[in-house]
């Protein structure tokens, strides 16, 4: 019997043994750091003259790692293998598959600080947030083998008298994964094992921005057991051959996690059939966000202040999920504004190596260039009364920043930054707070800040996102207690951490046999 699934707790870092066992994680990685990762094609390893260089976004003269880079060839020899793969693969029985999943969880509770150290050196995740990120890719592991266990009888339906009817599930074929760098282990890990477990072969496409993290993982993987070609490690540019991977005939399905406009290029991509193919692909995709959290004159401002705080500004914006919409009610606006601009005034920014640094940087030249651009945007949009400054000279660092009195259609209000940066716009009413935080093409996270229930359940009905929290922030899913995904432009609202996330990887088949 598997015991009921519970998510991994969280570690406390004020408990000196905790901080040592952190350290010696910081340790670990530094040892490895520089060192080259070679593709998985097979099992074996294949080496490349050209790498992607992961390198460290607190320090970015510190090579983290240097990694290989497949080409189409390569692309073309791991779709070979793992089609060859799948045909044992897919008979291999579910239980056999879901304990890969639990050895490889283990493996990872061992090393847990490792994994999260090396999240703090490749992406620049302050302590907490890498070890949320690390206890995500357990929780994944752990919740999904539970999930297979759980459908791998199929569902029950009727027969009459002299036939037997039976609706089972069966795996796809061949998928591939493309992740992003921003949940570089949970999302990586957890997209990859869903389609796994679920009997597909997979070729992983991980973020060339933190490749390396990718590599361990397809290493635990490996010692977990999995097979030979069920699993292969195909990292390289997004634009060199994500194109290729989402058009190859033989791919059966693409799970892919990223930007709007990349996940639009694969659905669209996806959708032509190509000379040589059987089937229509299917797509799943979850995309960006511009969430809001909605402040009701109902409600605790100190609460609503704390929370766009954590919200806005965790892990430097970088969330999907994150705050960057700070919608009010204007009997409190002034309040709020004045309390969040408090709080942002004292957080500390800088090389998360350091526990008691909030905030690190962001991911690289491209996203600091980009949100040092928004910030110039806002300046013209609203009024700059916190942060706005960045230093780009040893990390990609920028300040928490905060914009007040934008107009609901403004680009900041808008557009996803991806960065540490919140906007606040001022609403009438309740009513016209929940019609700005609707008034974006995206649809993923959003919170509501009051103690009135007929506005709760105004807002149950009305407020048109994937994952709606009350009285708290609108970051901090947790694998099988907040299946997590957005609606419109936030992706396909397929829910990872979900009752039926898994069956998205597999088609549904009835048997009916006379008797
Ligand atoms: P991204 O730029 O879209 O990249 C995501 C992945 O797509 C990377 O592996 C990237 O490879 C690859 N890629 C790039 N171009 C491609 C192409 N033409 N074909 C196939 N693959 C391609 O996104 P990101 O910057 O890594 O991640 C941040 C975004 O992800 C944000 O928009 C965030 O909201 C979203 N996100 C959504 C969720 C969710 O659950 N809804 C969760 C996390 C993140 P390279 O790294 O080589 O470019």
């Amino acid at each position: 019997m598997v015991k009921p699934y519970q998510h991994e707790p969280f570690t406390d870092f004020s408990n000196l043994e905790n901080q040592k066992a952190y350290e010696e994680g910081l340790k670990t990685v530094d040892a490895y750091l520089g060192k080259d990762y070679d593709l998985v094609i097979g099992g074996e390893r294949v080496s490349t003259e050209d790498k992607l260089v992961s390198v460290n976004p607190a320090n970015h003269s510190q090579v983290v790692g240097r990694v290989s880079k497949a080409t189409r060839e390569h692309a073309e020899q791991a779709m070979t293998v793992a089609l060859d793969a799948f045909e044992s693969w897919r008979t291999t029985d579910p239980v056999s598959r879901a304990d890969i999943l639990f050895r490889a969880s283990a493996i990872i509770r061992r090393r847990k600080h490792e994994f999260s150290a090396l999240l703090t050196r490749e992406a620049g995740k302050p302590w907490n947030e890498a070890d949320a990120d690390t206890a995500e890719a357990i929780d994944f592991l752990e919740y999904y083998a539970r999930q297979m266990i759980r459908l791998k009888d199929g569902m029950p339906v009727e027969s009459r008298p002299g036939e037997s009817n039976r609706f089972g599930y069966i795996p796809l074929g061949v998928g591939i994964v493309i992740s992003p760098w921003n949940f570089a282990f949970a999302i990586m890990a957890g997209t990859t094992v869903a389609a796994l477990v679920s009997g597909n072969t997979v070729l992983l496409k991980p973020a060339s921005t933190t490749a390396v993290v990718a590599a361990k993982f397809v290493e635990v993987m490996e010692e977990a057991g999995l097979p030979k070609g069920v699993l292969n490690y195909v990292p390289g540019s997004g634009s060199e051959i994500g194109d290729y991977l989402v058009d190859h005939p033989k791919t059966r399905f693409v799970s892919f996690t990223g930007s709007r406009d990349v996940g639009v290029r694969i659905y669209e991509r996806a959708a032509k059939v190509h000379p040589g193919q059987k089937w229509l692909k299917r797509v799943i995709a979850e995309m960006g966000g511009k969430d809001t959290i909605v402040v009701d004159n109902e409600g605790d401002v100190e609460l609503a202040a704390q929370s766009i705080v954590a919200s806005a500004f965790g892990f430097s914006g970088q969330k999907c999920s994150a705050c960057s919409r700070a919608v009010v009610v204007e009997d409190v606006y002034d309040q709020v504004l004045e309390r969040v601009i408090e709080l942002t005034k004292d957080l500390t920014v800088g090389n998360t190596e350091d526990r008691e640094k909030f905030m690190g940087p962001v991911i690289d030249q491209a996203a600091y260039d980009k949100i040092m651009s928004y910030v110039e945007i806002g300046k013209t949009e609203g009024k700059l009364v916190a942060g706005g400054v960045g230093d780009d000279s040893t990390g990609w660092f920028v300040q928490p920043t905060v914009f007040a009195d934008m107009e609901p259609d403004a680009r900041l209000m808008q557009e996803e930054i991806f960065g540490p940066v919140v906007a606040f716009s001022k609403a009438k009413d309740y009513d016209h707070a929940l019609e700005i935080a609707n008034n974006t093409e995206y649809g993923l996270t959003g919170a509501v800040i009051t103690n009135n229930r007929e506005k709760i359940d105004q807002a149950k009905r009305d407020f048109q996102v994937g994952n709606l929290y009350f009285n708290r922030g609108c970051t901090g899913a947790i694998v099988g207690y907040q299946p997590f995904g957005g609606f419109n432009m936030s992706g396909t609202d397929s829910k990872a951490g979900g009752p039926d996330y898994l069956l998205l990887h597999m088609q549904a088949r009835t048997t009916s046999e006379m008797l």
